[in-house]
């Protein structure tokens, strides 16, 4: 996975991004303070973050960058972490749906049971 490394130049945060096109890394925003003075530090971060970590890191009050949207992992992140963090359990069969739209997208429109 292309994941890189960015330090925000305003406020010197560091984040994330899948980057899967060089055109992208043009689009992507400081997570903290919305600036687009990211300057990569790291050429390729070799690790995968788990669905754990995408739950944690996850800011709803945040911009999401197109990356972001386009990685079908993240399809019900938000909701996910809701849940968790109002000690929710979502089930069993919630996950399952979470995990056949992350792998197979299209797959919600042949599904009518969803
Ligand atoms: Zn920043």
């Amino acid at each position: 996975m292309p994941i890189y490394e960015y330090q925000c130049r305003n406020c010197q945060q560091s984040s994330q991004f899948l980057i899967l096109k060089k055109e992208e890394e043009d689009g992507i925003l400081c997570p903290g303070c919305s600036s687009n003075q990211l300057k990569r530090i790291i050429s390729r971060v070799a690790y995968h973050p788990s669905q754990d970590d995408r739950i944690m890191n996850f800011n709803p009050d945040s911009r999401q960058t197109e990356s972001f949207y386009s990685d079908s992992r993240n399809i019900g992140l938000s909701a996910q972490k809701q849940a968790r963090e109002m000690g929710v359990d979502l089930g069993k069969s919630f996950e399952d749906k979470l995990e056949k739209l992350r792998s197979d997208p299209g797959s919600i429109l042949k599904d009518s049971s969803i």
